[in-house]
């Protein structure tokens, strides 16, 4: 769960150059003379986003499958006066989306959400790799946010995948949001070593967070992603990778380098991410007495099976 800076494009600065040169005639109803016409719309929307999002209450946003004319604009009496979802999913996907080594500004913007990361970790995990955009608000419930860049997310395939498009619009089941929530001046992740078992195994859970809704947001968020499980599952796997340096400072000075070997990896992990599950995992060993006095002094027995 990173904080991301604010997408470079708002919807008013790319919208009419998106619908540049395409198509508009009878056999699509005139989409883009239609979609011209919800500019304003859809840059007033996006103002709303914004402003719910920072006071944390996009909760409240209205869910929309479709986006009205407005009355005052003029169309033929057949065009339709509405954009339907399959419409906005078409502006998506070909105007939007595009594809790779497009030159035209949807892809633009797309691109510039994709590399809006720290060092490509997905926002959402922190931890896999990012390889796609993903909708905070779906598409298909939200239309006037369905190329709206602070509505999308640049994200892993899993948590993509995961998320699909589950949403609950109440104030404690609302997922993080990578522009308005930022975590990461609070403790939110904790992690111990599971005692007396072999190989050496850890267990990950939210930190208890004073602020209720807050606490609930993450758990929510922490679940649906089984980022407890991805967590464990790779700290059980970097101790295995780090066995063997740690047992070649445990016997060049049990009592004291083995803590330190701990400690110091602790350190960089905490100056880079104080919630990251390195950083958890790391601190977890210099707190678990079974490990520090039991466990330890049998890693190499065991690892070297
Ligand atoms: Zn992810």
């Amino acid at each position: 769960m990173y904080f991301l800076k604010i997408p470079e494009y708002a919807i008013g600065s790319y919208f009419e150059e998106l619908l540049e040169g395409r198509h508009n005639n009878e056999k699509n109803e005139y989409l883009i003379t239609r979609l011209l016409s919800i500019k304003t719309t859809l840059v007033d929307a996006e103002a709303v986003y914004q402003s719910l999002a920072l006071e944390k209450l996009l909760y409240t946003i209205t869910e929309q499958e479709t986006i009205s004319i407005p009355p005052d604009v003029q169309l033929s009496g057949t065009v339709p006066r509405i954009i339907t979802t399959e419409e906005m999913e078409k502006v998506y996907t070909s105007f939007f989306v595009d594809k790779p080594g497009s030159q035209k500004i949807g892809r633009k913007v797309y691109g510039s959400i994709l590399s809006n990361t720290y060092y490509n970790l997905c926002p959402y995990c922190s931890h896999r790799e990012v390889k796609t955009v993903d909708h905070y608000l779906p598409k298909t419930k939200f239309l006037s946010y369905a190329i709206t860049p602070i509505n999308l997310l640049p994200c892993c395939s899993d948590c993509n995948k995961d998320k699909l498009d589950v949403y609950i619009l109440e104030d404690d089941k609302m997922l993080i949001h990578p522009y308005f929530d930022d975590i990461g001046v609070i403790t939110w992740l904790k992690c111990k070593v599971v005692d007396n078992l072999w190989p050496i195994t850890f267990s990950y859970e939210v930190s208890d967070i004073t602020d209720p809704v807050l606490k609930s947001r993450i758990e929510y968020q922490f679940k649906l992603l089984k980022l407890g499980k991805l967590y464990a599952d790779n700290a059980t796997r970097e101790f295995n990778k780090r066995a063997k340096s740690l047992v070649r400072v445990y016997n060049s000075n049990p009592s004291s380098k083995a803590l330190d070997f701990i400690n110091d990896n602790f350190e960089s992990y905490h100056s880079e991410n104080p919630n990251s599950w390195q950083t958890k995992m790391f601190e977890a060993l210099k707190s678990s007495t079974w490990f520090i006095e039991n466990a330890l002094p049998s890693v190499q027995s065991y690892y070297q099976k």
